[in-house]
């Protein structure tokens, strides 16, 4: 089964999503990819990857991958949170962090830990005979 990962990035750490993306870009490809609206606008357009694409996080985006998180359809999040502006949607950011506490799946909430995250996904085996 491909990894399936979650992908978000507040405003101000777009450019950093998108550096990240670019980097680590052979493996999100072998990968079944999420993400909010404008975020996953940003990846398609600007790095090229195929984005499965929710809401805009400030009308729910965040609450849709809450939700398949909780269904179990998601292996890994990053989401680049913006700790110096208020959210309008905090409720929202809070209850998917919550929701990777509770089911135990891996959240990287800045771009060192997201490296040490993505680093470490083994990407789909390719079984051999
Ligand atoms: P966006 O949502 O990717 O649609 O901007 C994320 C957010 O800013 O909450």
């Amino acid at each position: 089964m491909k990894k399936r990962i979650a992908l978000i990035a507040h405003d101000k750490k777009k450019d950093d999503m998108v550096q990240l993306a670019s980097e680590y870009a052979d493996l999100l490809r072998q990968c079944i990819l999420v993400a909010t609206g404008t975020t996953g606008k940003r990846l398609h357009d600007e790095v090229g990857l195929t984005v499965e694409r929710k809401h805009s996080g400030p009308v729910g985006g965040d609450l849709q991958i809450g939700a398949e998180l909780v269904e179990g359809k998601i292996d890994c999040v990053i989401f680049l949170r913006d700790p110096m502006t208020p959210q309008p949607h905090e409720p929202d950011i809070n209850a998917l962090v919550r929701a990777c506490d509770v089911h135990n799946i891996p959240c990287a909430t800045n771009v060192t830990s997201a490296r040490m995250l993505l680093s470490q996904i083994v990407p789909h085996h390719h079984h051999h005979n």
